[in-house]
């Protein structure tokens, strides 16, 4: 699953790919447990915006270790650029904070970050009651600045937003959101927004937020204490998932398929799971899971999925059918039979599978792509069911994923779902699992019923 045109591309071939204009993108930098830098990059961070503003988050930073600049100085390399829009009240208010971006954008490191922090605009009448026309066009145009900044990213940089919904810029989410989009652990994440929407979660510090089940002292790591299933862990996104939950110090259950048991079993062994052989279809799916985790369940990640794919014209009924059964209904049954066993840990978090089909639908997936905006719905629709018992659900929506299911499509076909991104590549797995591992953190408890693309910004779907 390898994509050999990045090495070309950045090995002698350099200088030709340049002068033809063709797509150049880099290497990633990936979130490492070992990285001393803690899955930061090192260089000062460019903070722009009004002082009222922008001087919280300077401070917060600073007292996080980072070196902090207010004005962009020719000649300095910056690790990221933050720039706060919070008290804007009109679209004429924007420029001065939008500008001072640009003057540093050229000094941004390589996988640098953008990120932009702005108050929620309302989308519908309803939504937007209360607030004047002129703040809402003024906040709604943030997502407008970060969209087309993430499309200007080069070098394996990203922008994305923190959207505040009546909400301190200091909440423990949007705290926790920040080190998310600062740190290594959201390099396919583009042009995306997270929208903090309590003052629910734990506050952590950016050391905390990387911290890993090898890393730190004992219980440092974010998930320690957790209990996790994931569904359809034997392989591909799935097993990145587990690996990466049990990482951060979670005891994970991987559920799949019997006929993937050899597989399951083999993933489990790996990183000190328990492996449960279960076609998560089955009426008593969730009564067999509660049996096997014999405690509270904390985390629940939804990732077992199919496709079937046939244009609707030719769709038959066992396609239609099955697609929807794995996808969907089995995650509202599984959900609501947790619930009334009384099985949810404290803070449940759920965080299920979508996929950018999901959003932008695709040709010969009208199955598929029923299901995954299903899942955008279903996380929507239960968030304030999830509220209530202290916790959250959430859906992640991959774009192209590098994985077994993807290393099979025609070849022209995959180099251009690779080459259709801002990073102009596919993502792994384990990008996936990173931002599930963060969903699923108590730190990220003010985020809930959203849905979040990782995606690299992919125009399809846009
Ligand atoms: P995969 O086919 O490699 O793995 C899916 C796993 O789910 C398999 O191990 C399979 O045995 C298991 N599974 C299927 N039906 C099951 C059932 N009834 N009960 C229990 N387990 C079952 O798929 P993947 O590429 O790793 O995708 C994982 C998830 O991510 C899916 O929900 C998929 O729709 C979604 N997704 C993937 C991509 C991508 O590019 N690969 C993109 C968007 C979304």
């Amino acid at each position: 699953m390898s994509d050999r045109y990045i090495s070309v591309v950045n090995g002698p071939l350099k200088g030709i790919v340049k002068s033809l204009g063709l797509p150049a993108p880099v290497e990633l930098r990936r979130f490492d447990p070992a990285d001393p830098r803690h899955g930061y990059l090192t260089e000062p961070i460019l903070v722009v915006g009004p002082a009222a503003s922008a001087d919280p988050i300077a401070e917060l930073l600073l007292g996080a270790d980072f070196e902090v600049v207010r004005t962009a100085t020719p000649g300095q390399r910056y690790s990221a650029i933050i720039g706060v829009f919070t008290g804007i009240d009109d679209p004429s208010e924007l420029g001065p904070t939008a500008l001072a971006i640009g003057a540093g954008i050229k000094q941004l490191a390589r996988c640098g970050r953008i990120v932009t922090i702005a108050e929620a605009a309302g989308l519908t009448p309803e939504e937007a009651a209360g607030t004047t026309a002129a703040a809402n066009a003024a906040r709604n145009a943030v997502t407008g600045i970060t969209r087309s900044l993430a499309h200007e990213m080069r070098a394996g940089a990203t922008a994305n937003g923190i959207v505040l919904d009546g909400v301190d810029v200091l909440a423990p989410s949007a705290v926790s959101a920040l080190w998310f989009l600062l740190s290594a652990k959201s390099a396919y994440v583009s042009g995306q927004f997270l929208t903090v929407d309590s003052a629910r979660g734990t506050a952590v510090t950016a050391r905390e937020f990387a911290a890993t089940r090898t890393s730190g002292a004992e219980g440092a790591a974010p998930l320690a204490g957790r209990t996790a299933v994931v569904t359809g862990a034997a392989r591909g996104i799935g097993a990145s998932i587990a690996g990466t939950l049990a990482r951060d110090g979670a005891r994970v259950i991987g559920v799949d398929v019997p006929a993937a048991g050899d597989s399951l079993a083999r993933t489990m062994n790996g990183i000190g799971g328990v492996a449960l052989q279960l076609d998560i279809t089955a009426p008593d799916a969730a009564a067999t899971i509660a049996a096997q985790v014999r405690g509270p369940i904390d985390i629940l990640v939804h990732n077992a999925g199919i496709t079937r794919d046939k244009l609707l014209a030719n769709m038959d009924g066992a396609r239609w059918d099955s697609v929807i059964a794995v996808n969907i209904a089995s995650q509202l049954r599984i959900n609501s039979g947790l619930t009334e066993l009384g099985a949810w840990g404290e803070h449940p978090h759920v965080v299920s599978l979508a996929s950018t089909s999901g959003i932008a639908g695709n040709r010969g997936q009208t199955n598929y792509a029923a299901s995954k905006a299903g899942v955008i719905g279903l996380a929507a629709g239960a968030a304030a069911e999830f509220a209530a018992l202290g916790g959250t659900i959430n859906a992640v929506a991959p774009g192209f994923i590098e994985t077994e299911m993807t290393a099979k499509m025609p070849v022209l076909t995959r180099e251009l779902a690779r080459r259709v991104s801002s990073l102009q590549q596919g993502g792994t797995p384990q990008d996936v699992a990173e931002a599930i591992a963060y969903l699923a953190s108590d730190a990220a408890g003010g985020i809930n019923g959203r849905v979040l693309r990782v995606c690299g910004q992919n125009m399809v779907g846009a």
